[in-house]
C-alpha cells in the first residue's frame, strides 16, 4: 500500500475577502481596555501573518505587565461596581444582543478567521463563527437560570434554614490557542459573562485578528466598560503577567499540556482557580462490523479536518485486523481528493498549518516516525512554500512506544495500528497521559457501551467523532485537563458556592 500524493496545492485566485474585512485586517491593532483602544504602554508591537503566504497581515500591540495591570484593574472595577450586580436578565439581554450583532457579521468574521489562521472559509463560515455565536446565545440563557439549593440541615433541620448561592468568581483571564480562535473566545466569554464574571481575553499571538473585531462589536452591543478587556501579546509576557496578577481570581486556559503545567505553578501565588483544556492523542477504534463507508470518511475528517490542528483529532486509528487494509486504503483514497490551498480560497479543503514553527514541528515528528520504523504510505514531506502547507500523511504499523503515537503532533498525520479484539485494543488505545476523547465504531450495542465505559477519555463518541454541542460538557481526563467547559458544568465553573445558614 503506497500511494502517490495527488493533492494539488494551489495559490491561485478565487481568494475571497470583502472590502470591509480587508480594510479592517490592514489597520494596525491596539489593546482593548475599558471599551477603548490604546497602544501598549511601551509602544511594543508584533505582527500576525497569513499562513498561506507568510505575508504580514498587520501589527498588533504587545501588552506587557503595565498594560496587564491596567486591564486587570479595569476588569476588577467593572466586576465590583457594574457587572456583578447587573441583573441576570440584563446580562442575558446584552449577550443576546451581541449574538445577534455577530450573526450580522458572520461572513466578515469568517473571512478574517480564514485569513489569520488559514482554515478553509467553508469551515469558518459554517462552523467556527456560527457555533461560537450559538455558545454565546446558549449561555445568555444560563444567566437567568443559575441557582443554589435550599435545604434543612441534617443534624438540626427544624432549628436552621440553610441555602446555597452561586457567587461569580470575579476577574477571569481567558487564555486561548490559535486553532479555533473565535470559537475559543466564545467558550470562555459565554459562561464567564453569564455567571457575572468579568474577563480579560488573551488570544494566541498567531491568531489575534478576530478577537479585536469582536472587541469592536462588544462596544457596539453596549457592554459596560471593563466587562470584557482584550489583550494581544505573547504568552510568556502577556499571558504570564495575567496568571501572576493577584486580582485575577481564575485562569481559564486552553492550550498545550506543557504550558498548562507551568500555569498551574504560576497560579499558585494567590491560589487562583485554574481550569485547563489541554492536549490529546485521541483514539478512533473501528470494529469489523462498523458501517465502513461512514467510518472511513469520519476517520479521514477526524485527522485531516482543520489540518489536524484539533485537540480531539483522531490521531491514533485502531482498526480490527480483517478490515485494516480496506479502511486504510479508503482513507488514503479520500485524502488524495482533498484540495490543499489558502483558507480564503473557496475550493480549499485543507488549509496551511498556522505557522512555520508548527509546520517544522509536524515535519520533525513525521521524520521521527520514519526513523522509528513506521511505514509512510501517504504524504510525509512539507509542501514547497510560500505558506506553511503540510499534506495529509498516513503512517502504518505504528506502535504505542513510538513518539508519533505518544505525543500530540497537531498536524494532518494519522498513526494507524491493527487490532484483534476489544480486550486487546483497550490497553493500546488507553493513553498513559492523555484522556481527552475517543470514538468507537461498531454496530454492536454491547461492544459500544462496554468500550464507552472502559475507555479513559472525557468525551466518547459512538459512530461519530468530534460532535460538540453547547449543552454537552467537554473536558479531559488525566493530563488532558482540569474541569469541563460548555453545558451547566461550564458555567458553574465560573462560580463559587456560598452556603448561608440562618437560625430560626
Ligand atoms: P501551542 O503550543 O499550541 O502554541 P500554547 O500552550 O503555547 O499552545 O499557547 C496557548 C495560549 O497560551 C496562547 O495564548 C499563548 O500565548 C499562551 N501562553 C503560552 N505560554 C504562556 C505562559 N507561560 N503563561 C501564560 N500563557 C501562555
Amino acid at each position: 500500500m503506497n500511494a502517490p500524493l495527488k493533492n494539488r496545492l494551489f495559490h491561485d485566485a478565487k481568494t475571497q475577502i470583502s472590502a470591509e474585512a480587508a480594510a479592517f485586517a490592514a489597520r494596525p491593532k491596539q489593546l482593548f481596555i475599558d471599551n477603548t483602544f490604546r497602544d501598549a504602554v511601551d509602544g511594543g508591537v508584533f505582527a500576525s501573518e497569513d499562513p498561506a503566504t507568510g505575508i504580514k497581515i498587520c501589527d498588533f500591540a504587545a501588552a506587557t505587565s503595565s498594560d496587564v495591570d491596567a486591564a486587570v484593574r479595569s476588569s476588577h472595577d467593572a466586576f465590583e461596581n457594574r457587572w456583578r450586580d447587573t441583573t441576570p436578565a440584563a446580562r442575558a439581554a446584552l449577550m443576546l444582543g451581541l449574538a445577534n450583532l455577530l450573526t450580522e457579521h458572520v461572513d466578515e468574521l469568517a473571512e478574517l478567521e480564514s485569513l489569520d489562521n488559514g482554515k478553509p472559509l467553508s469551515v469558518t463560515r459554517s462552523l467556527d463563527i456560527p457555533f461560537a455565536i450559538e455558545i454565546i446565545r446558549y449561555y445568555a440563557g444560563w444567566a437567568t437560570k443559575l441557582t443554589g439549593k435550599t435545604f434543612g440541615l441534617s443534624l438540626a433541620s427544624h432549628d436552621y434554614h440553610g441555602y446555597t448561592l452561586r457567587a461569580p468568581i470575579g476577574v477571569v483571564a481567558g487564555i486561548i490557542p490559535w486553532n479555533y480562535p473565535f470559537l475559543q473566545a466564545a467558550f470562555k466569554l459565554g459562561p464567564a459573562l453569564a455567571a457575572g464574571c468579568t474577563m480579560i481575553l488573551k488570544p494566541a499571538e498567531q491568531t489575534p485578528l478576530t478577537a479585536i473585531r469582536l472587541a469592536e462589536l462588544i462596544v457596539e452591543a453596549g457592554f459596560p466598560k471593563g466587562v470584557v478587556n482584550i489583550l494581544t501579546g505573547f504568552g510568556r509576557i502577556t499571558g504570564a503577567a495575567l496568571v501572576d496578577h493577584p486580582l485575577v481570581r481564575k485562569v481559564s486556559f486552553t492550550g498545550s499540556t506543557q504550558v498548562g503545567k507551568m500555569l498551574v505553578q504560576a497560579a499558585s501565588g494567590n491560589l487562583k482557580r485554574v481550569s485547563l483544556e489541554l492536549g490529546g492523542k485521541s483514539p478512533l477504534i473501528i470494529f469489523a462490523d462498523a458501517d465502513l463507508d461512514v467510518a472511513i470518511l469520519a476517520a479521514a475528517n477526524a485527522i485531516f479536518g482543520n489540518s489536524g490542528q484539533v485537540c480531539v483529532a483522531g490521531s491514533r486509528l485502531f482498526v480490527e485486523r480483517p478490515i485494516y487494509d480496506k479502511v486504510m486504503q479508503g482513507i488514503i483514497d479520500h485524502a488524495q481528493t482533498l484540495r490543499i490551498g489558502a483558507g480564503l480560497n473557496e475550493d480549499t479543503d485543507l488549509g496551511p498549518l498556522v505557522s512555520a514553527v508548527q509546520r517544522n514541528r509536524v515535519a520533525g515528528y513525521v521524520e521521527e516516525g520514519r526513523k522509528a520504523g513506521a511505514e509512510i504510505v501517504l504524504g510525509g514531506e512539507p509542501l514547497d512554500g510560500p505558506g506553511y502547507f503540510y499534506p495529509p500523511t498516513v503512517l502504518l504499523g505504528t506502535t504505542p512506544d513510538m513518539v508519533v503515537q505518544r505525543e500530540e503532533i497537531f498536524g494532518p498525520v494519522l498513526c494507524s495500528t491493527p487490532f484483534d479484539s476489544a480486550e486487546l485494543v483497550l490497553p493500546l488505545a488507553d493513553h498513559d497521559e492523555y484522556g481527552l476523547a475517543a470514538s468507537i465504531w461498531t454496530r454492536d450495542l454491547s461492544t459500544a457501551h462496554m468500550m464507552a465505559r472502559k475507555i479513559g477519555a472525557g468525551a466518547v463518541w459512538v459512530n461519530c467523532h468530534g460532535v460538540f454541542d453547547p449543552h454537552l460538557p467537554f473536558g479531559g481526563f488525566k493530563q488532558s485537563g482540569w474541569g469541563q467547559e460548555l453545558a451547566q458544568e461550564g458555567v458553574e465553573a465560573y462560580t463559587s458556592v456560598k452556603s448561608v445558614t440562618m437560625k430560626l
